[in-house]
């Protein structure tokens, strides 16, 4: 059999890392990074992916004393824009609260991820919204390859008024340059109520970005940071598999295009299993790239998605990782996932 060193594995899918992410009968992955939770702006390292699924804006906002002023967002999206000129950026508006509190703006809650969040948080604050769509905006002026996201939606309302915004914004910005264009503007699927809202609202987007994370914690009502309760949190639940077909069949439907940008995403069973469902979009952390990648052009379309029909029927989370698992061994993939447990 095949045992390699860790090493010795990513050196392996690491000569790869160029290769398409195409499975042996045929089927080609998108693969895209998630950027921005580290301070580290250089990410034109990140090589071998087709653009950003979802830059997290937080950081600039949480390494600072103060709201970042527009000028000092504009210097760091456009840096980011540049640095992957022919592709395509997801940025995501400011989505603090939760687990992420600003240390100059105090928030005090019972229930901080049910409470001030997200796209709740700047709805209620249009100030600092404007502030930045407009360096977001303005600095796309050259590159045009911007497309924006916006965290935690959990109804019809919460779109409009976040759509009104970036038109407000579109007009402030052209009166100042006219070379801006509207960007593609997409909304994560995190809170479940979403699942039923999207055929609603499946005309207003121009495409949608599922948060697993976010989306586990709340279907489960489990606390994804609370290690007491960690076993309650099964990335692989049935309810959060159903969830992801769900959501997978509507944006067929609809002909909205989709992407997974949620852990489970860039974690080498839930990649298989997410392309078995039908998923074609994948959005990851660097350090899961190259391994992603290999994983894919190792596997066929058609033995996925006989897994995730398989998955689709097990009332047990334990019973869909026994399965995956199980798959792994037999394909020798296993090292894979021992390389993945951080
Ligand atoms: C998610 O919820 O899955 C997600 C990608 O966003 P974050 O982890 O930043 O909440
Ligand atoms: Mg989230």
């Amino acid at each position: 059999g095949l045992i390699l060193e860790e090493s010795e594995l990513s050196s392996m899918v690491n000569r790869e890392l160029y290769l398409p992410a195409k499975t042996q009968d045929d089927k080609q992955v998108e693969i895209l990074l998630n950027a921005g939770l580290s301070a580290d702006t250089n990410i034109a390292i990140n090589q071998g992916v087709d653009g950003v699924g979802l830059y997290r804006t937080e950081i600039s906002f949480l390494l600072q004393q103060r709201f970042p002023s527009e000028d000092e967002q504009f210097k760091q999206y456009r840096s980011v824009l540049a640095s992957y000129p022919e592709k395509q950026v997801v940025m995501r508006t400011l989505d603090i609260g939760g687990d992420k509190a600003l240390p100059y703006f105090p928030i005090e809650e019972d229930n901080p991820f049910l409470g001030w969040r997200g796209i709740r948080f700047t709805l209620d604050h249009p100030d600092i919204f404007i502030i930045q769509l407009r360096a977001m905006l303005r600095a796309s002026c050259e590159s045009h390859n911007l497309s924006i996201l916006l965290p935690m939606i959990s109804g019809a309302q919460e779109l409009d008024d976040a759509l009104q915004l970036i038109e407000q914004a579109y007009d402030e910005v052209h009166e100042l340059d006219n070379r801006v264009r509207m960007p593609r503007v997409g909304i994560m699927i995190e809170v479940p109520s979403m699942l039923y809202i999207l055929p609603l609202i499946a005309h207003k987007v121009d495409f949608v970005s599922v948060g697993t994370n976010d989306l586990t914690q709340y279907l489960l009502a489990v606390d994804r940071n609370n290690s007491r309760v960690s076993d309650v949190y099964e990335s692989m639940h049935p309810a959060v598999i159903m969830a992801l077909k769900q959501i997978h069949d509507t944006c067929k439907q609809y002909q909205l295009p989709v992407c997974i940008c949620g852990e489970l995403a860039g974690d080498p069973m839930g990649a298989l299993l997410l392309i078995g469902l039908g998923y074609e979009t994948l959005s990851m952390n660097t350090s899961n790239v190259a391994r992603t990648k290999y994983l894919i052009r190792q596997s066929n379309l058609a033995e996925l998605q006989d897994l995730a029909n398989k998955a689709l029927s097990k009332p047990y989370g334990s019973d869909i990782y026994s399965m995956m698992l199980n798959y792994f061994e037999e394909r020798e993939f296993t090292g894979f996932i021992r390389a993945g447990k951080k």
